[in-house]
């Protein structure tokens, strides 16, 4: 406790169609962002005001607080044919 683990991270999982919650919300009051475009930039949308978002992969993994909605995790738990 109290000291910061260097072992190494796995890298976030992340799918067109997940929600995350980030730390810091949108003016608009909401925070929810809906993953539209993945790449180096990851592109979000909000929710509430449809604004669109992109960010750093890695920069974006250290401001998600949770998944609000993750539709592809929960059904890609196991090997699936392309
Ligand atoms: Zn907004």
């Amino acid at each position: 406790m109290g000291n910061d683990a260097p072992g190494p991270k796995l890298p976030l999982k992340l799918y067109v169609g997940d929600v995350v919650e980030l730390k810091k919300p949108h003016p608009c009051g909401a925070n929810e962002w809906e993953v539209i475009q993945l790449g180096m930039d990851i592109r979000l949308r909000c929710r509430r005001c449809g604004r669109v978002v992109a960010i750093l992969r890695s920069r974006l993994e250290r401001r998600i607080r949770r998944f609000v909605e993750r539709p592809l995790d929960s059904r890609s738990t196991d090997l699936q044919p392309p």
